[in-house]
C-alpha cells in the first residue's frame, strides 16, 4: 500500500498529501454523529458509509487509527442556526416520552444499522450528555474573551477569532436565510454556547452553569469531546456537507479561541454529499424519509445500499431511487455468485495478486475513490490468468476496503423476504416446482396461474434470469 493518500480538505478546497501530524498518535479522526431524535435516514447513514471507507483505508494503509464518533442528545435545535425547538425535547414532547428514552432508542435504532450497514465500530461511541460538566469548563474558559450574555444565554462573537467562516467559504448566511436573528446578538452569525432556560418553563433536560439553568449549544459539544479524546489539532474531522456552512465553522472559532492560536483544530475537515431523492436532499424534519429498515422490510439486502454508495465518490451527489437501489442489488448478487462459483473450484490458500492490489490502492489513495476500485475487483474475479485460490486472495484485499462481506455472503443471504410476506420461502419453491411440471406438460394456463398467485403474494417469478435467480420479492410493492 505505497501510493500516496490524497484526500479533499474542504478548509483549503483542494486535494492534499494526507500525513498523520503526530504519527506516534497514528490517525486521530473524529466524525459529527448521529441527532438520536429520530431514525436516521439512508442519507444519514451515506455519512457513515463514508468515514467508514476511510476508517478502513486508514487501517488498510497501515495506519494505527483513532476514530471517535459523538452521538448528540441534546442541544441540537430544528434549525442548524439558533433558531427553534431542542430536537430532542421536541420529540419527546409529540411522543409522550422522556428524552432519555427516545435517546436510548434511537441510539440503539443507529448501532444495529451501523452493523446492517457493516460499517465498523469506532474506537469510542461520544455521548453528549456524559460531557456537560466539561462543557461547563471549557464555556468558563472561552467566555471572558469571546462570549458576551444576552437574556437568553450565553452567546459567541464570531468577531472575536481569525478567519470566521472559511470553511464556509464566507457566504452570507444570514443574506440567504439560513441564519434566523436573536434579540440582542452582535453579529447575526453569532452562535449559542449556553442556552438558557425560558423563564417559568420546565425543560427536561437542563443544568445549572454560571449563565443559569439550561443547555449547551448544539456546537459546544463536538469542540469538547473532539479534543478530549483526540487533543487539539487532531487529523480529521468528517461531517455532511451541510456542517461546512455552520457546524464546522462554529466548531473551529470555538476550538479557536480555547487553543488562543489560529488553528482550527483538525488538520483536514471532509465532508461528504448529500444524497438525494427526487424531491431533493433527503432529510428527517421533511418526514417520509427512507430508513435501512425500511428497505430491509421490503426484502432488500442492507450491502445493496452499502453498494449502492460506493458506487459514487463521497463527494458527488447520490441519486437514491428504487431502481438504482435495484440495480445496486443484482450487482451484489452476481459479486456474491461470481466468489461463491469461485469459492467451490478454490483448492488451498492463494496468494493476493500483486499487480491488483496496487490498483486498489492507486484507486482508493485518490480521495477515495471507490467507484474507481470497484471495476478493478470485476476484473479480478474474472481474470482467468489467475488461480481461483489467489483471486479470493485478492477480493479478501478488496472486501478489506469494501466492507461488503463478499467472502461471507451466501446467495441465500440475499433472498431476504419482506416483513409482509405472506409465504415461507418452502412454499415458494413447491409452487415453482409445480409450474415447472405444468409448463413441461405444456399447461401454460396452470403456469401463468401460479405466476399470478405467487405475484399478489409479493413474488416475481423470473424466467431466463442471467444470474439463475427463478425469483425475488417484489420492490415497492
Ligand atoms: P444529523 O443526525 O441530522 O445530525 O445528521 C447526521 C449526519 O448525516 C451529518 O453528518 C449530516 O451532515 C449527514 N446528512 C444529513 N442529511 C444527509 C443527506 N441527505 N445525505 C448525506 N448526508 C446527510
Ligand atoms: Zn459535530
Amino acid at each position: 500500500m505505497t501510493a500516496q493518500l490524497t484526500l479533499y480538505n474542504s478548509l483549503t478546497r483542494s486535494l492534499e498529501a494526507f500525513h498523520p501530524l503526530d504519527p506516534a498518535k497514528g490517525v486521530r479522526v473524529y466524525s459529527c454523529g448521529p441527532t438520536v431524535y429520530n431514525y436516521a435516514h439512508l442519507g444519514n447513514l451515506r455519512a457513515y458509509v463514508f468515514t467508514d471507507t476511510l476508517s478502513r483505508v486508514l487501517s488498510w494503509k497501515g495506519y494505527p487509527l483513532t476514530h471517535v464518533i459523538n452521538i448528540t442528545d441534546v442541544g441540537h435545535l430544528t434549525s442548524d442556526a439558533d433558531a427553534g425547538d431542542d430536537k430532542m425535547e421536541a420529540a419527546a414532547r409529540a411522543q409522550a416520552k422522556s428524552i432519555w428514552d427516545i435517546a436510548a432508542h434511537y441510539t440503539a435504532a443507529f448501532k444495529a444499522n451501523i452493523a446492517d450497514l457493516n460499517i465498523r465500530q469506532p474506537t469510542r461511541w461520544s455521548v453528549a450528555t456524559d460531557h456537560i460538566a466539561e462543557m461547563i469548563d471549557f464555556a468558563e474558559k472561552i467566555a471572558p474573551e469571546h462570549c458576551y450574555q444576552l437574556e437568553s444565554g450565553l452567546y459567541f462573537d464570531v468577531k472575536s477569532v481569525p478567519d470566521y467562516g472559511r470553511l464556509a467559504g464566507n457566504q452570507d448566511d444570514a443574506a440567504e436565510g439560513r441564519i434566523d436573528p436573536v434579540a440582542g446578538k452582535r453579529h447575526p452569525q453569532d452562535f449559542a454556547i449556553w442556552r438558557k432556560s425560558p423563564e417559568g418553563e420546565q425543560r427536561q433536560m437542563e443544568w445549572d452553569s454560571p449563565w443559569g439553568n439550561g443547555a449547551p449549544g448544539w456546537h459546544l459539544e463536538c469542540s469538547v469531546m473532539s479534543i478530549k479524546y483526540l487533543g487539539a489539532p487532531f487529523d480529521i474531522h468528517t461531517g455532511g456537507i451541510d456542517h461546512r456552512e455552520i457546524h464546522h465553522p462554529n466548531e473551529i472559532a470555538q476550538n479557536q479561541a480555547f487553543c488562543g492560536c489560529a488553528d482550527t483544530g483538525s488538520h483536514f475537515w471532509m465532508h461528504n454529499n448529500f444524497l438525494v431523492d427526487r424531491q431533493g436532499k433527503m432529510s428527517k424534519s421533511k418526514g417520509g424519509f427512507t430508513t435501512l429498515q425500511s428497505l430491509i422490510d421490503a426484502g432488500v439486502h442492507p450491502l445493496a445500499y452499502r453498494l449502492l454508495c460506493l458506487q459514487a465518490q463521497y463527494r458527488s451527489e447520490l441519486e437514491f431511487s428504487a431502481e438504482n437501489l435495484a440495480a445496486a442489488l443484482t450487482r451484489l448478487k452476481r459479486l456474491v455468485m461470481t466468489v461463491n462459483a469461485l469459492k467451490a473450484k478454490a483448492a488451498g490458500e492463494g496468494v493476493a495478486p500483486v499487480a491488483w492490489i496496487k490498483r486498489l490502492d492507486e484507486a482508493v489513495s485518490d480521495d477515495l475513490n471507490t467507484p474507481r476500485a470497484l471495476p478493478v475487483l470485476d476484473e479480478l474475479l474474472a481474470e482467468k490468468s489467475l488461480s481461483p485460490a489467489d483471486r479470493l486472495a485478492g477480493l479478501a484485499e478488496f472486501d478489506a476496503v469494501l466492507g461488503l462481506k463478499l467472502l461471507e455472503l451466501r446467495r441465500e443471504d440475499l433472498r431476504m423476504r419482506p416483513v409482509a410476506a405472506t409465504t415461507t420461502v418452502e412454499e415458494i419453491e413447491a409452487r415453482l416446482v409445480e409450474r415447472k411440471e405444468a409448463r413441461a406438460a405444456k399447461d401454460f394456463a396452470r403456469s401463468d396461474a401460479i405466476r399470478d398467485e405467487l405475484a399478489a403474494a409479493g413474488v416475481e417469478v423470473m424466467d431466463g434470469d442471467p444470474l439463475g435467480w427463478d425469483w425475488k420479492p417484489l420492490l415497492g410493492g
